[in-house]
């Protein structure tokens, strides 16, 4: 089931690709048949780079995507959770992470030094470390 929405994901992006979206499900007919609830094909984890919008490059509906996007795509107890409320409760299958060349909140982290006055910096800095410490750990 999951490499089929895959395929579907891939072929909507070759649409994107050549400049040829049909916008599916989008309209208000769709609106109101998602007012009794979702049923989304994959979560989508990434930027919220406004140069990357899920549900366009990968040219889908209303309703087909639960998408959770955060500045330099860092992961974080409320992503966490939301990803698990879409497993349980949705029963999503796919969990797609959306990484994208050129992102600007990682450029800020290495082009200055905001990790003493920035919160937001700091999450993204700890975030990272955790992750790479996690992936040398035997
Ligand atoms: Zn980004």
């Amino acid at each position: 089931m999951s490499q089929v929405i895959l395929n579907e994901l891939l072929k909507g992006n070759r649409r994107f690709m050549q400049g040829n979206n049909i916008y599916p499900r989008i309209n208000t007919i769709r609106m109101e048949e998602l007012l009794n609830g979702q049923q989304p094909k994959s979560v989508i984890i990434g930027c919220a780079d406004s140069r990357v919008p899920p549900e366009i490059i990968f040219d889908q509906g209303l309703g087909d995507l639960f998408v959770l996007r955060v500045a330099g795509n860092i992961m974080s107890n409320a992503i966490l959770e939301s990803i698990y409320y879409a497993i349980e409760y949705l029963q999503v299958s796919l969990i797609l992470i959306l990484g994208h060349s050129n992102c600007g909140a990682v450029q800020a982290i290495i082009d200055n030094d905001h990790t003493e006055s920035h919160l937001f910096f700091q999450h993204i800095i700890k975030s990272h470390n955790t992750g790479s410490r996690k992936k040398h750990t035997p």
